[in-house]
């Protein structure tokens, strides 16, 4: 028989998040989470096909343990990492420089460059690393594959990739825009051409993807000309935790009239910023609530949400002259019909329009919530980075092993 399966796993810090794919029908055999690695209380969530989740809390000191807990769940369900049925491990990476521009199968060239990309990521890069190498000692037979959130980015122009800054400055720190969530962008502007029933070379696309992290991506003809993170997520949208965008002498401004250090000025952006800065929450379900009673700082804090939206909409919309559809995905795109509803507001002029009643309908599926004669279709699609990120593995994969 030969291999159809494909493990994701998704390294942070201090998770592991994983799933188990079956390439012929695209089925989830086992999906699952280690949170909390390194401290007494670890956590274990394994979820296998159509069965109860597990759960259990342990102490669990590194990767290496979490990975080795990950194969015993797993073997439980029969679907143990020395199965002949694992045809690779797909390993999602943050950062990929301007190296990566696509899928790699994962040697020590690989792992040496994804080490030296860590100054441009050093949240990530460092996790993602120690992930591929607990599981290629596992398995140092079985083909392992890196897939960048970069990656898809990488097309885009200098002009906008490029900060306008003293060139040799920027050159020698690798200072540009890189973007993230390529995976997500990748799936969505492809899902979303299919929707409309065209190849993804033949349409214009913005996609949006407002999860607790947000980003926007331009997308002409399948390939991405403008996103909006930058160096690191923390540029443009207004995100859960995140600044986005901001005159970057707020920094200065901080540091010598706040006192503030860098480390404290970098912690307010990427974590007490955003949605929980402006209002102390940072889900959306729970800042509607608060609108819906009544409560001013969270109506603030989504007017400003939406604002930055609507500018990018506005921005990406220019960038490419001619937008065939919006896409909203991730756990607000998908899920919040008020957001929705609320960024492309007073956009008809554009073609921009959403139906009220399409826009209300809850749904894992991919569809139109713009009138039928809408000239720019407005669609919510949701996204699938593990799907994607093994779909990629496998393509690579099975054409090494044919
Ligand atoms: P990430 O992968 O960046 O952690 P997700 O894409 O899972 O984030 O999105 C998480 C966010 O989605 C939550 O913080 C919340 O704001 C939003 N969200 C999830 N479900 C809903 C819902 N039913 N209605 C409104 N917002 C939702």
């Amino acid at each position: 028989m030969s291999a159809t399966r494909v493990l994701v796993l998704n390294s942070g810090s201090s998770s592991v998040k994983y799933q188990l794919l079956d390439m012929r029908d695209s089925s989830r055999l086992a999906t699952g989470l280690v949170e909390r690695i390194g401290e007494r209380s670890s956590r274990l969530r394994h979820t296998p096909l159509g069965g109860p989740s597990r759960e259990r809390t342990e102490p669990i000191a590194d990767h290496e343990a979490a990975l080795k807990t990950v194969a015993a769940e797993l073997a439980k369900d029969g679907l143990g990492l020395d199965s002949p049925e694992l045809a690779a491990i797909g390993h999602r990476v943050v950062h990929g420089g301007r190296t990566f521009t696509e899928p790699t199968v994962i040697d020590e060239r690989v792992l040496a460059e994804i080490e030296r990309l860590i100054p441009v990521a050093p949240l990530h890069n460092p996790a993602n690393l120690t992930g591929i190498r607990t599981a290629r000692a596992l398995r140092p037979d079985l083909p392992q594959v890196a897939v960048f959130d970069t990656a898809f980015h990488t097309t885009m122009p200098e002009s906008a990739a490029r900060y306008a800054i003293d060139v040799a400055t920027a050159d020698a720190h690798r200072v540009r825009r890189y973007g993230f969530h390529g995976t997500s962008h990748a799936y969505v502007s492809r899902a979303t051409a299919k929707l409309l029933g065209r190849a993804p070379e033949d349409v214009n696309v913005i996609v949006l993807h407002l999860g607790n992290g947000a980003s926007a991506s331009a997308v002409r003809g399948g390939r991405c000309v403008d996103t909006s993170m930058g160096l690191t997520p923390l540029e443009g949208l207004v995100m859960g935790t995140r600044s986005g965008d901001m005159d970057p002498a707020v920094i200065f401004h901080l540091a010598r009239v706040g006192k503030m250090s860098i480390d404290e000025i970098d912690t307010l952006l990427n974590k007490k910023s955003g949605l929980v800065g402006l209002c102390g929450d940072n889900d959306m379900r729970e800042i509607r609530r608060r609108i819906d009673e009544g409560d001013e700082r969270a109506a603030l804090a989504f007017d400003i949400y939406i604002h930055r939206l609507k500018k990018y909409i506005g921005a990406y919309y220019a960038v490419l002259g001619t937008v065939d559809a919006i896409a909203f995905t991730a756990g607000v795109g998908e899920n919040a019909a008020p957001v929705r509803a609320a960024a492309v507001a007073g956009l008809e002029t554009l073609g921009l329009a959403v139906d009220g009643e399409l826009n209300a309908v809850r749904s894992d599926e991919p569809r139109l919530i713009s009138p039928a004669d809408a000239r720019v279709k407005v669609a919510v699609v949701p996204t699938d980075e593990e799907l994607e990120i093994a779909t990629q593995t496998y393509a690579l994969v099975g054409e090494e092993s044919d």
